[in-house]
């Protein structure tokens, strides 16, 4: 064996070896339970960055564990590739979108496959691949028949220099990116899947998966914001119309002092004409971006329109004002404005003069105070005519059955979440498999000629889309009436990749379906590991998928995702390691310094996987010196020739205590990691058991099985976190199938007995001495020996004993008078 530790080498041959073996290629039919272990794939930017390793290692070893446990382990991996940093790139460098993404995809599968992670590279898939893309262009259509899908007109970012469409990222403080010119708001017509139909059921289904973290349920319970109302319509005097408006609190309506319109309602856009101040209003509006939560944070500012409400029950004349905190985009674009029970429009009321009325008092009775701000909580009504003295619930339900019977309302249930908008004005994205006709409308492109193909041999000029200004890719006919149409140019969001791509890991190779039944086989992932960041677009549209896919009749699970594992933050500093912060680690620089297994060793040595983990070089080479001395370990003990074979019975009180310790570090290990994937508190132990085992210095036979035993648990530990040396170690120490073929150890219940036991003892209560005793002594020897100790007879010298208080393997107390 080399007497030194070269990472360099083992991990060529380990990695050899598995690619040879095809060890991690994942087959149907082996007989054993499923395990389906997935990460987030990645985006393909060109280099892995720490936050990658960690997600990665993560992933790898918690799929080698379970694969030890005797699971049958799937784990793939592949590309988001398709997104705008390729057109930037594209840009900057002169080279088409496809070719960077695809250099990046071979520079990135051999970081990743030097980080020795046990990917089945057979099912890699890249999004970006019209085989990947064809079959989410063959959904899209089906949907379409369906009434999935649907076209309305919604907001872009417009760059009225550059004549383009930005993406929310690329408006920098209301100005495009590279332009800088003003970015204005627009109406386009764009491609919807109704996602709110699963409202319900992605709601519902969040309190059965109790595999994921309760925040990020949370996170999308409050995305998909389901609120019970009442839609109640007010008259416009002078005016044949209505505004229509939704409220969560029909038990502050007496409260009502003004209504709310959003400056692109048709009333405001209709006043703007004559008036200056709604002109401006709407003008802001259409500029700044589409971004709800600028929105959110926008001074409050608003215009009189001259109109007056009618309130439905007392009738009384309410003024009408345009308010740039009211969305179209949400409910009517109305709203009723109540500023003493509801925050936003008490500080829109106080800034412009208009009467605050309280009508909902604390329950407690104690004094109402809205002179800082709106008391917004459940209380009694008053000042609300027939309802006055009630409770908010009882008020909720009694004014909803008024306005009911009076046919000017009703209960519902509103929804937060929106149907989401799938079309990008972009290029590098998956072309959306639609044709528009003149006198067919849009027609679904058929089957048979799909895929769309996106052209890859393109220039990026940063004016729109190349594909937008290509006869040779949106001139068609039509498929209905032959006669000459056009292609759609828009292209998918990159989200509707991500959305199914777990599935068709189960069966990459499928050329002629979507799916097929080892998509079922493999479905539902077990555990799914990725960034919080995620948390509500990328699982909530992932969830959404799956169960159209579903009801497509192509997987047979509501959900997706088992199990979820957000893992936390890698920081430097204190800070999250950034580019743009500077302080970056080059994992690939540490892989060539250390080796691969020094890097997964301190990732996961560092902090357990959900939680924050800061940078420290001397971590690092603390993970490196513990590697270099397990192989100093192994390379004494074999150089010693073969261990003999282990008798337990046979053994010294200190060979017994060593192999004790062995054990104890197995069943603690297989606590922390099986129940809590606590990998660092794990390996912590298995640190202690290699600097025990090396102490020993017992070159005895029965010496020498021990370390065999003890060498032998800490590789089969560490196979999964340093999957190379312990490849290398487990050879050397004389086996004949791989480490990765290994089940994980079992903590022997016979070694974990101890003989021998100390106890504290005590005299009235407070410590005066420890006694060693058999680990079956009884009361009787333990009193005996106890009052021997010679400690414990100076404080009972000259006192009654009168009693003895005995709580076997811990303490005995004296008590003494
Ligand atoms: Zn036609």
């Amino acid at each position: 064996m080399d007497n030194q530790y070269r990472p360099k080498e083992i991990e060529a041959e380990a990695q050899a070896y598995w690619e040879q073996q095809q060890t991690f290629r994942a087959r149907e039919d082996t007989g054993r339970p499923k395990y389906y272990c997935l990460s987030m794939f990645p985006y393909p930017s060109g280099r892995l960055h720490m936050g990658h390793v960690r997600n990665y290692t993560i992933g790898d070893v918690v799929s080698r564990y379970k694969r030890m446990q005797g699971y049958n382990v799937l784990q793939p991996m592949g590309w988001d590739a398709f997104g705008l940093p390729a057109e930037n790139a594209a840009m900057e460098r002169g080279v088409p979108p496809a070719a960077w993404t695809r250099e990046n995809i071979a520079a990135m599968r051999e970081q990743l496959k030097g980080l020795g992670f046990g990917y089945d590279w057979s099912r890699e898939l890249a999004t970006c691949d019209p085989d990947y893309y064809r079959w989410e262009q063959w959904l899209f259509t089906r949907l379409y028949r369906k009434g999935l899908v649907y076209r309305d007109t919604a907001a872009v970012n417009w760059d009225p220099v550059d004549q383009t469409v930005l993406a929310n990222e690329q408006v920098i403080e209301g100005r495009g990116w590279r332009s800088g010119a003003l970015v204005e708001r627009r109406e386009i017509p764009q491609w919807f899947l109704r996602i709110t139909d699963y409202a319900d059921e992605l709601l519902e289904a969040l309190d059965e998966l109790e595999g994921w973290p309760e925040q990020v349920r949370n996170m999308q319970r409050n995305w998909i914001g389901r609120s019970e109302g009442v839609e109640l319509s007010f008259d416009l005097a002078g005016r044949d119309e209505q505004l229509t408006v939704f409220t969560t609190r029909p038990d502050t309506l007496y409260g009502v002092t003004y209504m709310g319109l959003a400056p692109e309602h048709p009333i405001s856009l209709e006043l703007s004409e004559g008036n200056p101040a709604i002109a401006e209003l709407v003008d802001e509006a259409r500029s700044g971006g589409t971004a709800e939560a600028d929105l959110a944070t926008r001074e409050k500012r608003g215009a009189d329109t001259g109109l007056e409400a009618v309130h439905p029950l007392t009738g009384e004349r309410i003024p009408v004002w345009v308010a740039n905190f009211v969305l179209m985009e949400y409910g009517s674009g109305a709203v009723m404005a109540v500023p003493a029970h509801d925050q936003r429009d008490w500080e829109f009321a106080s800034a412009y003069g208009l009467p605050i009325r309280p009508v909902v008092h604390p329950a407690d009775g104690s004094e109402l105070d809205i002179s800082a701000g709106a008391f917004s909580d459940y209380g009694v009504l008053a000042d609300s005519g027939p309802f006055s003295g009630m409770p908010s619930d009882r008020a909720f339900v009694a004014i909803a059955e008024r306005l009911e019977g009076e046919g000017r309302g009703q209960r519902r249930v509103q929804y937060r979440l929106r149907d989401w908008g799938v079309s990008r004005q972009r290029y590098w994205g998956a072309p959306i498999p639609m044709i528009h006709c003149a006198d067919c409308g849009p027609v679904p492109v058929p089957d048979d000629q799909l895929p769309v193909t996106l052209p890859e041999d393109v220039a990026i000029s940063g004016s729109g889309s190349p594909i937008k200004s290509m006869p040779s890719f949106y001139e068609t006919t039509c498929p209905e009436c032959g006669g000459a149409a056009q292609r759609e140019t828009d292209t998918f969001d990159t989200f509707m990749e991500s959305s199914w791509y777990f599935a068709r890991f189960a069966c990459a190779d499928q050329d002629s379906a979507m799916l097929d039944e080892r998509a079922d086989h493999w479905a539902p992932v077990d555990q799914y590991i990725g960034g919080i960041e995620h948390a509500v677009l990328h699982l909530l549209y992932a969830r959404f998928y799956h169960k159209v896919l579903r009801d497509e009749g192509l997987v047979s699970s509501d959900e997706p995702f088992t199990r979820l594992l957000t893992q936390g933050m890698v920081l430097k500093d204190g800070t999250k390691m950034s580019k743009s912060k500077g302080n970056t680690v080059d994992p690939q620089e540490l892989v060539e310094r250390f080796g691969a297994d020094t890097v997964r060793l301190f990732t996961m040595f560092a902090a357990p996987p959900d939680q924050s983990l800061e940078w420290s070089d001397s971590g690092v080479e603390g993970a490196y010196r513990f590697l270099r001395r397990l192989h100093g370990l192994v390379r004494d003990h074999v150089a010693r020739g073969s261990a003999p074979a282990l008798d337990p019975q046979a053994l010294s009180d200190p060979q017994r205590d060593l192999r004790r310790k062995v054990h104890e570090t197995i069943a603690k290990a297989s606590d922390d990691i099986g129940k809590r994937f606590t990998f660092n508190t794990a390996i912590a132990a298995v640190m202690e058991l290699c600097n025990a085992l090396g102490k020993a210095g017992d070159d005895s036979d029965a010496g020498r099985a021990v370390m065999q035993e003890g060498l032998e648990a800490a590789v089969l530990i560490l196979a999964p976190i340093t999957p190379h040396l312990c490849h290398h170690l487990w050879f050397e120490l004389g086996h004949t199938a791989p480490v990765v073929e290994a089940a994980w150890p079992e903590a022997d219940e016979q070694a974990l007995v101890r003989d021998e036991v100390e106890l504290v003892v005590q005299v009235n209560g407070k410590l005066r001495g420890h006694v060693t005793l058999p680990a079956d002594a009884d009361e009787q020897q333990a009193r005996e020996a106890a009052l021997a100790e010679h400690n414990v007879q100076r404080f009972v010298a000259d006192k009654e004993i009168r009693k003895v208080v005995f709580v076997p393997g811990k303490l005995i107390n004296v008590v003494a008078k």
